[in-house]
């Protein structure tokens, strides 16, 4: 299979692999899948011994956090790319059970401090010259969804990305093309509605929300995550910029109650 995939040669750019432990235990315990461990960790050896683009993507959550450093070590030493997410969405269909899972605000700040340990975790010299109230997110897509990428599922459903199961455009009875041109229309001509905060939140810059989680967690595309907002409220706070964000957010504070 790993021969397969790097004969796809430039037409592939990247294969990304979930490996949401370093360890046999914890990941098996996540995976509930006895042997994934070592599946996995073959998988990632095979393609890179082909000469294919690896990323290692990984969730935060409380059964991996005390090795999560550790995955990041795994993908150094496979000289894979990582990324990582500290934040647990519910499922699609709204459950939130798993959000029993979500690590406190204090060990994500810990832990993002840890991986960043070359960088700031923001760019606090640029976002020193901006005034409190010129610290919100104005465009409601920071990702790439609609303007470099789209989802397709495995029965041909294109969407803006995993999480947001719209417009379900069918690309096995259109084209690829014209789910593209739709996609990329609904993201240019989106207007966000009256209650769009994050567009002057003072904490914006800190927050780790994006319309996917919005939908998934209050069922809105533009609504703000007590979870999120908690989070980027205790990063903010321990940002050298909280004195000054602190009057701004005082003021603020009040529209979410
Ligand atoms: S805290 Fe809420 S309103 Fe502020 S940027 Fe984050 S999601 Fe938006």
């Amino acid at each position: 299979m790993a021969k397969k995939i790097a004969s796809l040669g430039t037409s592939l750019n990247r294969v990304d692999i979930s490996v949401l432990g370093a360890t046999k235990d914890p990941f098996e315990k996540i995976t509930r899948k006895k042997g994934s461990f070592e599946k996995v960790i073959n998988s990632i050896r095979l393609l890179k011994d082909e000469g294919v683009d690896v990323q290692i993507k990984s969730t935060l959550m409380k059964p991996n956090k005390d090795e999560f450093l550790m995955i990041k070590k795994l993908s150094e030493r496979f000289d894979t790319m990582f990324r990582y997410s500290p934040t647990i969405n519910p499922r699609i269909n709204g459950d939130k059970s798993p959000l029993k899972y979500q690590v406190a605000p204090v060990q994500v700040y810990e832990l993002r401090k840890k991986l960043n340990s070359s960088r700031k975790l923001i760019n606090e010299e640029e976002l020193e010259g901006r005034s409190s109230e010129n610290l919100g997110r104005k465009n409601l897509f920071r990702c790439g969804a609609g303007q470099s990428e789209v989802t397709i599922s495995p029965y041909g459903e294109m969407n803006l990305c995993l999480e947001i199961h719209y417009p379900r455009y069918n690309i096995l009875k259109g084209s690829f093309e014209e789910g593209w041109k739709i996609l990329k229309e609904y993201v240019q001509n989106f207007r966000p509605p009256k209650g769009y905060f994050c567009k002057d939140c003072v904490l914006a810059q800190f927050c780790h929300w994006c319309p996917a989680r919005g939908l998934l967690t209050s069922g809105a595309l533009t609504r703000c995550s007590q979870q999120d907002r908690a989070q980027a409220l205790f990063e903010a706070r321990h940002s050298p910029l909280w004195k000054k964000m602190a009057p701004a957010w005082e003021r603020q504070k009040r529209r979410f109650k």
